[in-house]
């Protein structure tokens, strides 16, 4: 398998990392409750998405 000569050095690493970050998701409002969900899946406080029910929410164990 390829395999570097050398290690690569801390700084050279570091550098390269400053451009990796988590980014927080886009939230949406639900329509049907209001609740922030986030995009493009099921909100999950009520189990609609697009306009119609996706999944029943069950009771609380
Ligand atoms: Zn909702």
């Amino acid at each position: 398998m390829a395999h570097p000569k050398r290690r690569q050095s801390k700084t050279r690493t570091r550098k390269r990392r400053t451009h990796d970050k988590a980014v927080a998701p886009t939230l949406a409002v639900c329509p049907n409750c209001g609740a922030f969900h986030i995009y493009h899946t099921v909100c999950p406080t009520c189990g609609y998405y697009r306009g119609k029910v996706a999944i029943v929410k069950e009771a609380a164990v």
